[in-house]
């Protein structure tokens, strides 16, 4: 066993695998064959989404009669504009449930920049095709008014990510996480009261993200099981986003600088050798077209910063390398976790 083996969002994806967005698409033979999976049933409001997801539940109970297990979703929540990621998202959720429900919802709430929200990809009928084909039920895509009546006044109620929500991304982009837990929250409380066991699928790609939504979870004590699913990246290493889309062929080769420098940093993690912050800071900011907001070591639980003390030697602990810069003209995010040293 390698290092790499127990960080497994760091291995590289294999063809076939599903985890890129040819494999998740159908082959064009079984497209012409007839054999397009049948597209997920589309609701669009909260009171469509529960009345389908508990006739799918009953339809799923029905099937297998003879299970005493309860029938569990897996609820994939994310922005649209779908690419492998989300598809691995959602065939993990496959794997592991018998309903599988997907929200597209580009949550205003989230974003700080005003040109972002509007630039945001919306590709809503390919990615009915892509859902198919990776296998989703339902398909929750409400509008904002569904999600926040009388919006753009605030919602009146709002959840606070807390201290987490402040740090690194949050500090970058602030109002971010709490945009994020607030929609979150919405969601599950959408789905749970339908559903007998209710799983969540995030990506390893919004760390941060991940870890508020946990605390999420736990802090207000929502019934719901968060399962994180390792990053995918494209051959050359490029963390898969929707915001790519909107890159040129310089910005995908300049942005390919952040998951060169993280990898650096990761082997040399491997290789039981000091961790070098700096250098690899150098090697972004050195990237033209690349402007580095943060490139950070921290402590893969509680998101501490490691300082040089600590990566001037083999890691104890797990840690987790953060990088955040513009390529123009979107802001990029990727992480990569650094294996302590092995005894
Ligand atoms: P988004 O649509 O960007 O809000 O993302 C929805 C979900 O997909 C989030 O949980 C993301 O972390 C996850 N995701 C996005 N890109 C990737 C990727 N390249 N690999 C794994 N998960 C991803």
């Amino acid at each position: 066993m390698t290092p790499y083996d127990r960080v497994p969002d760091q291995r590289p994806v294999p063809a076939g695998t599903g985890l890129t967005l040819e494999d998740a698409l159908p082959a064009p033979e079984m497209a012409e064959a007839g054999g397009v999976p049948a597209r997920p049933r589309l609701t669009r409001t909260v009171a469509e989404m529960r009345s389908a997801l508990r006739e799918l539940v009953a339809g799923a109970a029905d099937d297998d009669a003879s299970d005493a297990e309860p029938v569990t979703v897996g609820l994939v929540p994310t922005m649209g504009a779908l690419h492998g990621g989300h598809a691995a998202l959602v065939r993990r959720a496959r794997a592991e449930n018998d309903v599988v429900a997907v929200s597209i919802f580009v949550n205003p709430l989230q974003f700080g920049d005003p040109a972002d929200l509007e630039h945001y990809p919306r590709t809503l009928d390919a990615d009915l095709d892509l859902l198919a084909a990776a296998g989703a039920d339902v398909v929750f895509a409400p509008d904002v008014q569904q999600m926040y009546p009388g919006y753009p006044d605030a919602p009146i109620v709002t959840v606070s990510a807390g201290r987490m929500g402040e740090v690194l991304e949050g500090d970058s982009r602030p109002g971010h996480f709490d945009g994020v837990a607030t929609v979150v929250a919405k969601l599950w409380n959408i789905a749970r009261p339908a559903v007998p066991v209710l799983r969540s699928y995030f990506g390893q790609k919004d760390a941060q993200q991940l870890t508020v939504l946990r605390r999420l979870a736990t802090d207000l004590d929502i019934d719901v099981d968060v399962r994180a699913v390792p990053i995918v990246r494209s051959p050359e290493g490029l963390a898969l986003s929707s915001r790519n889309t909107r890159l040129d062929a310089a910005g995908l080769e300049h942005a390919l600088v952040l998951s060169r420098a993280l990898r650096g940093l990761a082997d040399a993690a491997v290789a039981g050798e000091p961790v070098d912050v700096q250098a690899a800071r150098r090697m972004v900011e050195d990237e033209p077209g690349v402007e580095l907001d943060h490139l950070v070591v921290v402590d893969r639980d509680t998101f501490a910063e490691l300082g040089p003390e600590l990566l001037c030697q083999p890691l104890r602990r797990d840690a987790l390398a953060l990088v955040a810069a513009h390529v123009p003209p979107v802001r990029l995010i990727d992480n990569m976790v650094l294996p302590a040293a092995q005894d």
